[in-house]
């Protein structure tokens, strides 16, 4: 198994891609600790992972708290013994011009997507020193890479922001043998992509900018988190692994 003996913690790991990530690392050997704002789905997960043979568990997180992010990681190591993996999944959307976009929501996105990674990451990183070391892999997107007309100048600065946040803890902590990557999804079939894909011109515009012609599954993101959670992937860090269909690549 490609994570045995691991210790997992997935953000937003109650549904999307972190429900299928925290399902594949459990399957994989991992002890997985999902923390998320939707603790219902969250526990729901878990009963389902036990049943299936594996271990885990739920924790409530707001990502944006530096006192449930404490509580959660406590509470995992506690039960757990210790940290290895650290995936800052959790993230919003959103769909607005520079214009029409007010401060509140632009210091919302910001604060899940961005300042929720940071702070994930500054408790996680003395339990991974602990460890011996770790891997923190950060799920930015494509549109932390390149620009796009529709979707929110916030979405993409946030996403922008996990890109070298990650090189800079890549940089700072690979003395202590902590790893940092950043995932670049494209689009994917997710909850969060549902009412973009309901919409037919919308749908039809992303879909003209994805060479590979289709959304993607979690599960094609979800393998390359797997790998980067592994030791597969110890000679890697500070660096992007796109998973897009293509669409940075034109
Ligand atoms: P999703 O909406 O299905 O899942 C996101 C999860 O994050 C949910 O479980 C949600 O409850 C949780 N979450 C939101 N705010 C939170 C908070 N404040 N604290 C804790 N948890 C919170 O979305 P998804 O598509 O699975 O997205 C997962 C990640 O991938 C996000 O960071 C997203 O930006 C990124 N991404 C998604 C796509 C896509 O097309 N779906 C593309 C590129 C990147």
């Amino acid at each position: 198994m490609r994570l045995e003996g691991k210790v997992a913690f997935i953000s937003g790991g109650a549904r999307g891609m972190g429900a299928v990530e925290s399902r594949m690392f459990a399957s994989e050997g991992a002890k997985v600790a999902i923390g998320d704002v939707l603790e219902e789905e969250g526990h729901r997960l878990v009963e389902e992972i036990v049943q299936a043979g594996g271990q885990a568990m739920c924790l409530a997180l707001d990502v944006t708290s530096p006192t449930q992010w404490r509580e959660a990681i406590a509470a995992t190591t506690s039960r757990f013994g210790k940290l290895d993996v650290l995936v800052n999944n959790a993230g919003v959307g959103g769909f607005t011009k520079v214009e029409d976009t007010t401060e509140a929501e632009w210091d919302r996105v910001m604060a899940i997507n961005a300042k929720g990674v940071f702070l994930g990451t500054q408790v996680a990183i003395p339990e991974m020193r602990r460890a011996g070391g770790g891997s923190i892999i950060n799920i930015s997107s494509q549109l932390g890479l390149v620009g796009v007309d529709n979707s929110s100048p916030q979405y993409q600065a946030s996403k922008g922001a996990v890109r070298l946040f990650t090189k800079a803890t890549a940089i700072q902590y690979a003395s202590d043998g902590i790893r940092a990557n950043s995932v670049h999804p494209g689009p994917i079939i997710t909850p969060m992509t549902e009412a973009g894909r309901a919409d037919q011109d919308r749908y039809a515009l992303t879909l003209s900018r994805i060479p590979l012609g289709r959304y993607g599954r979690p599960e094609e993101v979800a393998y390359g988190v797997l790998f980067l959670a592994s030791d597969e992937s110890s000679f890697m860090t500070g660096s992007e692994l796109v998973i897009d269909g293509g669409w940075t690549a034109q």
